[in-house]
């Protein structure tokens, strides 16, 4: 959508007298909270639980376009009943963190990925376009609005929800020309939280994408029919399924998966499946397979040898695949990552009536050495300790 109403050649339509504005967080109207909630101490953060004061709205008319994004105190929102998202499920999201930094400022982890990503999110179920970076504008002015959300402690963070979904108000299955766009916040602890153990999967009968299916974008129509298998797999004792399409390996909950071999030449390699539509894109995942591929190159990760090679590559993996190098002792470690989580373990996965134990490591989160090597960077670069390629984004 163009961002002004210039007037180019096309003139096929007699009323298009104006083009729908585009989001403009220039217009960005601030209002502030009169009563501000007590934070709460940090050790008693669940997850996405507490709403912080203030959300940031904009919604879309098919003639206005955009509206004047605003900040607003944190409160329920009125819907048509006969609303698209509620019928359709014309609804997107994103999830991603402000760190407090040490210059007492927050802080983003490249945020124009998340941004780029909510944006081709919202495009898969035909939503309203929008200007990303008009986008990224208004979520770093609403982190500074709630600036003191953003709590201190390591490994916590203010967690970031944008939203986009369809209002039109009709039975009628067509594409919705309306919508509204929110981002609201929760600050939280580290997850899994103290004491930190590997996570047990349970890779289930249930399918969480297919090819030519939507798989690969945030969506809320992915997630509410992956709740039954995921709470088959708590009923019978394990952490998260394990979501498989046949045999090949696709993710773990809502992670990416990554499989560190051992090599014959002395070297890892470290291997996720490819982006081949089925694979949500993440964030997480992306800069794991650049800094595993900086080392040592480029950088020396914490605690790995700076003659160490690691090998990154997107390759299709199997579970007939997993249990052989198992048994061929190959398997230095298996972790999933995502925002929530950074990067996790995995012990355990339950497969066909059995379990399959995998590597265990002592100490700090469980991880093995090229997990706990990359969690520590990451989240030095998360919290700007240190200074990687522009990743980590101040908000001021
Ligand atoms: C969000 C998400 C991830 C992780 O993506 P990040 O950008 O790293 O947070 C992985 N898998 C699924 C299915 C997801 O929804």
């Amino acid at each position: 959508m163009a961002s002004s109403p210039t007037h180019t050649s096309h003139t096929l339509s007699t009323q298009a007298t104006t083009t729908p504005v585009d989001l403009d967080a220039s217009k960005l109207i601030i209002t502030l909270a009169e009563q501000l909630k007590p934070v709460p101490p940090a050790s008693e953060l669940r997850f996405g639980q507490y709403m912080t004061d203030h959300i940031l709205v904009a919604s879309y008319d098919p003639v206005k376009g955009w509206s004047a994004p605003e900040i607003k105190p944190y409160g329920p929102f009125t819907l048509d009943p006969a609303s698209s998202c509620f019928q359709y499920a014309t609804s997107a999201f994103e999830g991603m963190k402000a760190y407090m930094g040490p210059d007492g400022e927050p802080r983003l982890f490249r945020p124009e990925k998340n941004a780029a990503r909510f944006a081709r999110s919202a495009g898969r179920v035909w939503l309203p376009k929008f200007n990303p970076d008009e986008f990224l504008k208004l979520l770093k002015a609403l982190v500074m609005v709630e600036k003191r959300w953003v709590p201190t402690e390591r490994g916590h963070s203010l967690y970031l929800r944008p939203m986009i979904v369809g209002t039109r108000a009709s039975m009628g299955l067509s594409l919705s020309d309306s919508a509204l766009l929110w981002v609201m916040c929760a600050p939280t602890g580290p997850y899994p939280s103290a004491p930190v153990r590997p996570l047990s999967l349970l890779a289930g009968d249930g399918v969480r994408a297919w090819p030519g299916g939507t798989g690969e974008h945030k969506i809320s129509i992915n997630y509410g029919p992956a709740l039954g298998p995921h709470q088959v797999a708590l009923d019978r004792g394990y952490d998260q399924t394990l979501w498989l399409f046949g045999d090949k390996i696709t993710e773990a909950g809502v992670m990416n998966l990554f499989v560190a071999l051992r090599r014959d030449d002395g070297g890892v390699d470290l291997l996720t499946p490819p982006l081949d539509g089925t694979i949500l894109p993440g964030v997480t995942r992306d800069s794991i397979l650049a800094l595993a591929a900086a080392h040592p190159s480029r950088i020396t990760l914490p605690g790995l040898s700076p003659s160490l090679q690691i090998h990154p590559a997107e390759r299709v993996l199997t579970m007939p695949e997993l249990e052989t190098w198992l048994a061929q002792g190959r398997v230095l470690e298996v972790f999933a990552v995502g925002t929530a989580v950074i990067v996790v373990p995995i012990g355990r996965i339950g497969y066909m009536g059995k379990d399959i134990m995998l590597p265990a490591y002592e100490g700090a989160r469980g991880l093995g050495p090229v997990g706990k090597a990359l969690y520590e960077r990451i989240t030095d670069i998360q919290d700007g300790l240190f200074e990687w390629e522009g990743w980590s984004v101040s908000c001021a």
